[in-house]
C-alpha cells in the first residue's frame, strides 16, 4: 500500500509515467462505476432497456481489465470498451430523448481516446485509428440526433428528472475530462524529461571519449572554430611506446595508462584550455597564453606523470610522453590545418630525438 501511494505521488509529479496497464485500469474501473451508477438511476426509473445497456457496458469494462491483464490486447479493449460507451449514450438519447445529457459522453470520449491511442506501447498507427473512430462517432452521433430529433423519445419520466440527470452527466463529463487530461499532461511532461535527458546522454557521447572523458576530435575542432583569439598554442602530445605497454601488460593496462594520461593532462591545463584525446594514444591541448604558458603545462604533464604510481603486479610502470608545440599569434590567425602540421611536425622531431621531450621549434 506505501508502495501504492508512493508510486501514485511520483506520477501525479509528473515523475515516472504510468505503465500501460495502470492506465488503462483507471479508465476501465472509473468507466464501469459510472455505468454502474446509471445503471442505478434507470432502475429508479423503472427503465429496463437503459438499466440493461448499462450493466452489459459495465459488464464489458470490468470485462476489458481482465482481458489485458497479460499487458496484451490494449487496442482490442480500448476499442470496444470506446463503442460500448458511445453506443450506449446515443441508445441512452433515443430512449429519453435529448435533454438528458448522454451524448456528452460521446465528445468526451474522443480525447480520452487520442490518448489511449497515443500512450499505449503496443498500438501502431495510433492517428489513424483515433481519427476514423472519432469520424465514425461523429456520424453515428449525427444520424442518431436527427432521428431523435424528428421522433419523439420512447420513455417520459416526470418533471425535472432531465435536469437532475444531465446535471450528473455533465459533472461526470467534466470530471472524466480534467482528469485524463491532466494524465496526459503529466505522462507528456515525463515524456518530454527523459527525451531531454537522453539528448544530453547524446549529446556526451557525440563529444566526449568515454575511455578518458576527455573532448574527441569532433569536439575540439568545433570548438576551435568558435574562437575569436588568437593567443593560443596547439599542444599535440604522444604517449612514448605505448604498443609496448600493450603488448607487455595487455590492452586493459593500455586503457590504464591513457586514462592516468588524461587525468594528468586536464590537472596541468587551466580551466579555460581544451583538452582532447586525438585518437590512439595521442593528445591536442589548447593552450591559452604563449609558448611559455604552454610549454609550463606540458612539463607539468610530464612531472606528473613521473611522479605516478602506476603499477603492474610488483613493477613500477613509468609513462613519458613527446610533445610538438605550434603558436598561434597574429601570423597564423587560427589557421587549424596549419597550426596542427607544425604542431605535429614538432612531435615527429621530438619522436626522432630521443621521446619524452618538448619541442617548440623546427630546428
Ligand atoms: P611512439 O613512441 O613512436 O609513439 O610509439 P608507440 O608505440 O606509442 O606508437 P604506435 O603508433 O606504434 O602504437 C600506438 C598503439 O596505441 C597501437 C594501438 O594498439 C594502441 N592504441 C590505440 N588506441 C588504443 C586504446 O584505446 N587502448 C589501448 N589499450 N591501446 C590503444
Ligand atoms: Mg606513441
Ligand atoms: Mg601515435
Amino acid at each position: 500500500m506505501r508502495d501504492k501511494i508512493k508510486k501514485a505521488n511520483l506520477i501525479l509529479g509528473g515523475k515516472e509515467p504510468l505503465d500501460d496497464g495502470i492506465r488503462f485500469r483507471i479508465f476501465a474501473s472509473s468507466l464501469a462505476g459510472v455505468h454502474l451508477i446509471l445503471a442505478g438511476i434507470a432502475a429508479a426509473l423503472m427503465c429496463q432497456p437503459l438499466l440493461v445497456a448499462n450493466l452489459i457496458v459495465c459488464l464489458l469494462d470490468l470485462l476489458s481489465i481482465f482481458g489485458t491483464r497479460n499487458g496484451r490486447n490494449y487496442f482490442t479493449w480500448i476499442s470496444m470498451v470506446y463503442f460500448a460507451s458511445c453506443f450506449q449514450s446515443l441508445y441512452a438519447c433515443v430512449l429519453l430523448g435529448w435533454r438528458y445529457g448522454f451524448s456528452l459522453y460521446n465528445l468526451t470520449m474522443i480525447p480520452i481516446l487520442f490518448y489511449f491511442m497515443y500512450l499505449t506501447k503496443s498500438i501502431s498507427n495510433p492517428r489513424c485509428y483515433a481519427v476514423l473512430y472519432t469520424l465514425i462517432n461523429c456520424v453515428a452521433t449525427l444520424v442518431i440526433r436527427r432521428l431523435v430529433y424528428a421522433g419523439a423519445p420512447i420513455y417520459y419520466f416526470p418533471i425535472h428528472t432531465d435536469f437532475k440527470i444531465s446535471f450528473f452527466n455533465n459533472i461526470v463529463c467534466f470530471l472524466f475530462l480534467i482528469s485524463f487530461s491532466t494524465l496526459f499532461i503529466l505522462e507528456l511532461s515525463v515524456k518530454h524529461q527523459e527525451l531531454e535527458q537522453q539528448n544530453q546522454k547524446l549529446i556526451r557521447l557525440a563529444n566526449y571519449d568515454e575511455l578518458t572523458n576527455l573532448r574527441n576530435r569532433r569536439s575540439i575542432l568545433a570548438e576551435w572554430k568558435k574562437l575569436q583569439r588568437t593567443d593560443y598554442c596547439v599542444v599535440m602530445g604522444d604517449i612514448d611506446d605505448f604498443k609496448k605497454v600493450n603488448d607487455t601488460y595487455g590492452h586493459e593496462q593500455g586503457d590504464e595508462v591513457l586514462k592516468t594520461v588524461a587525468q594528468s593532462l586536464s590537472h596541468s591545463a587551466n580551466d579555460v584550455d581544451f583538452v582532447s584525446r586525438w585518437g590512439g594514444e595521442e593528445f591536442l591541448m589548447i593552450i591559452f597564453g604563449d609558448i611559455s604558458s604552454a610549454l609550463e603545462v606540458a612539463n607539468k604533464v610530464q612531472q606528473k606523470l613521473k611522479a605516478t604510481e602506476l603499477k603492474v603486479g610488483d613493477q613500477r610502470l613509468l609513462v613519458t610522453m613527446t610533445f610538438g608545440i605550434s603558436e598561434c599569434g597574429k601570423k597564423l590567425d587560427g589557421a587549424i590545418d596549419e597550426l596542427i602540421r607544425q604542431a605535429d611536425q614538432r612531435l615527429y622531431l621530438g619522436k626522432r630525438s630521443g621521446k619524452n621531450c618538448i619541442i617548440v621549434s623546427d630546428q
